[in-house]
């Protein structure tokens, strides 16, 4: 019986994706396993631990911080920092990371740090702004980079940048504009690289949208969690995450009567109430519950009524047949995350990374 809320991480459909992504590249296309945000809410370390099994031999964090983790963890495959802020550069020599440099300041900066410790090849990796206006040097940078500065302390592996809406129908202008702005990128650094990097510019929706753009490696995320921004494309992917807590009280309210802070909701009938153990502070935010998202009891689904509180939700039980510790669940391969993100009005990221550490995490 389930004791409180957890989240249950299906291994075996973890390999299948990452087994379906692989089927999707060249030998030659490295795939590197973006396990930033906690692996997208699962637990970075443990997943990493998986996709190293699996055979992966490169992953991508956001901040140096979940590096680290990795680093403890034992993670000895490479791990590129997407994000490194300037006082995180000297962990990132100590833990042996590979950061992403995307600002000159940041250049300088670890430049003169490789300088000062007097470290050669050291292995960086360059974001180039495209179009999404985020992050990433512009052309003028990058001519800059490669003409002017003194890169001999640096080993760049790749260059790369991220497309804004991989998953929008084709064709797309947008993202064509942005293929071709880094088609001249590539011209630029062959004019003045004698090694060439590795290029990349796919994220999950773009290996299923752009294969023909996957060049030397691509960077996917939630494709290995089990979603790829497209139902149709949903469809080759297994959620890997299951979420579900047990009802922990039933009320029998009368109607009239109301549930939770501010009156949130009110018995329009004699009903029963069940009690969750899970709440805003969880990652269920404030968006659910007034009608607005179901949980499934039984095979039967149930209503989040009244306002999601910081530790606790209620659902309207109506005739469903289930009593204290039965299980009742948020989201699974049936209801899938991205379907439980949709009634909230957001996407399956959020929702995932979201999740609370205090929540359980099982394996199986
Ligand atoms: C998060 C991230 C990815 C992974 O994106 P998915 O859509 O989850 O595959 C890839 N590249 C960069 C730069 C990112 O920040």
């Amino acid at each position: 019986m389930i004791q409180e809320a957890q989240l249950t991480i299906d291994l075996n459909s973890l390999a299948h994706n990452y087994t379906c992504l692989r089927s999707k590249l060249k030998e030659d296309t490295a795939l590197i396993a973006v396990v930033k945000a906690n692996a997208y809410g699962a637990d970075g370390a443990r997943i990493a631990q998986e996709l190293a099994k699996l055979g992966t031999k490169h992953f991508a964090v956001a901040y140096t911080a979940e590096a680290v983790v990795l680093r403890e963890a034992n993670i000895k495959e490479d791990i590129m920092v997407f994000y490194p802020q300037l006082g995180q550069l000297e962990r990132i020599i100590e833990y042996q990371l590979e950061p992403v440099l995307y600002t000159l300041e940041i250049v300088k900066a670890f430049l003169l740090l490789l300088k000062q410790k007097n470290l050669k090849d050291y292995p960086v990796h360059i974001k180039c702004n495209t179009g999404l206006n985020r992050i990433g040097l512009s052309q003028e940078d990058l001519i800059f980079f490669l003409k002017e500065m003194d890169t001999t302390s640096m080993h760049i592996k790749s260059i790369y940048s991220h497309l804004g809406a991989s998953e929008n129908p084709k064709p797309c202008p947008f993202t064509q504009q942005q293929i071709n702005a880094f088609e001249i990128v590539k011209q630029t650094v062959k004019d003045y690289c004698p090694i060439l990097p590795k290029f990349h510019l796919l994220n999950s929706s773009g290996v299923f949208n752009y294969p023909e753009h996957q060049l030397d490696a691509v960077r996917v995320g939630i494709a290995l969690y089990g979603f790829a921004n497209q139902a149709e494309w949903d469809l080759e992917l297994r959620p890997i995450a299951k979420l579900s807590a047990p009802i922990c009280q039933i009320h029998r309210v009368k109607k009239g009567e109301n549930v939770g802070y501010n009156q949130g909701w009110k018995a329009t009938q004699d009903s029963r109430i069940g009690i969750i153990p899970i709440g805003h502070a969880d990652g269920i935010g404030r968006q659910y519950g007034h009608g607005v998202g179901n949980v499934q009891i039984v095979g039967r689904t149930a209503p989040i009524v009244g306002n999601v509180c910081m530790d606790m939700l209620m659902i309207d039980l109506g005739s469903i047949r289930c009593d204290v510790g039965t299980e009742v669940i948020l989201f699974d391969k049936n209801t899938t995350a991205a379907d439980f993100a949709a009634t909230g009005n957001t996407i399956s990221y959020e929702i995932l990374t979201g999740l609370n550490s205090r929540i359980q995490r099982v394996y199986q």
